[in-house]
């Protein structure tokens, strides 16, 4: 499946090199749909309010569920793709909330309409969900896209800690998550797990433990690291105000992440070693740099410190 050099021209398996070595050599860029999807963490379902460090806002869906929606989502987001980044390739990714929560036949007949705009250049799908929301005929929908295509199935772990899930009002357990990957072991999906390092309670030794966690999951194929950030309209971000308390330096992020990529499985792809939401959502921390600029900070550093990912894994 991994089509990387070894080892890693990054020190870390990155994302971008394998796209570029599967699609070969190909620009691809991901086209995000929000296809109006709501989260049961929220409407009821599992809980009210949602995870306690999410932007309640973004879960308003502003798009009706129609087609037609999804349809000029992908047109025009793979016109300014081609336009602005000279992309060739594109992978349909409904991120937004919990992209499986809805009937199967609704999934498929989203799925199939993305899917059927432009064809030739369209060479994935990437859905984001919660591990409570998959059961096995949305499974098996999304596997029966692989073969044709590349298909992400992303879910969000965010701690392995059963005690800091319930204080983020999670609605699910790892015990959820390790329920699906274990009914995932073989799939063809490419399964991504979110992480986010920084939750009150948990220290770096607790925070290093989830490489562990995930690597005795071989069907892990691809990781997205954050640290926690605190958006605005969370309620996390309520908390925040009224009471701050410790959160990553930039230094202390990067210097974690040194420590973390030894311990990762070495044919894991990272997808992001970090997430930052937009300025005018951004409470804390803020680093004050771009997005690209603290990309390059944290490569600096794991190259100059000859960091190795997997370097330290024992299997
Ligand atoms: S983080 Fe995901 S699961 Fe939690 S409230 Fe937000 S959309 Fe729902």
């Amino acid at each position: 499946m991994d089509p990387d050099p070894d080892p890693p021209a990054k020190g870390y398996r990155s994302y971008g090199t394998w796209l570029r070595a599967k699609f070969g050599g190909k620009r691809v860029f991901k086209v995000i749909v929000d296809a109006g999807f709501t989260c049961p963490n929220r409407d009821g379902t599992k809980g009210f309010g949602g995870c306690t460090y999410c932007n309640v806002d973004s879960f308003t869906p502003v798009l009706p569920r129609s087609l037609d929606a999804i349809r000029a989502q992908i047109e025009q987001g793979i016109a300014r793709a081609r336009e602005n980044y000279d992309a060739e390739r594109f992978i349909i990714y409904f991120q937004p909330n919990t992209n499986t929560y809805a009937p199967v036949d609704r999934l498929r007949a989203l799925f199939d309409e993305a899917l059927s705009i432009c064809p030739d250049e369209v060479v994935g799908l990437a859905v984001g969900t919660r591990p409570d929301c998959l059961d096995a005929e949305k499974i098996a929908l999304l596997e029966s896209y692989c073969g044709r295509l590349v298909v992400d199935l992303e879910m969000g772990m965010e701690s392995i800690y059963d005690t800091t899930l319930a204080t983020l009002n999670r609605g699910c357990t790892h015990g959820d998550l390790v329920a699906v990957l274990d009914s995932l072991a073989g799939s063809p999906l490419n399964l991504c797990v979110h992480t986010v390092f920084g939750f009150p309670g948990e220290t770096r030794d607790m925070m290093l433990a989830y490489a562990d966690e995930i690597n005795r999951f071989p069907q892990i194929r691809f990781v997205k690291l954050h640290h926690l950030h605190i958006v605005s309209g969370s309620i996390l971000g309520v908390r925040y105000k009224r009471e701050p308390f410790k959160l990553f330096s930039l230094e202390e992020y990067t210097d974690f992440l040194c420590d973390f990529l030894p311990l990762l499985r070495p044919d894991i792809v990272v997808q992001r070693l970090f997430g930052i939401a937009d300025w005018d959502l951004l409470i804390a921390p803020n680093w004050g740099m771009k997005k690209v600029r603290i990309q390059a900070h944290i490569d600096g550093e794991i190259a100059r410190r000859g960091i190795v990912q997997g370097s330290l894994y024992q299997g």
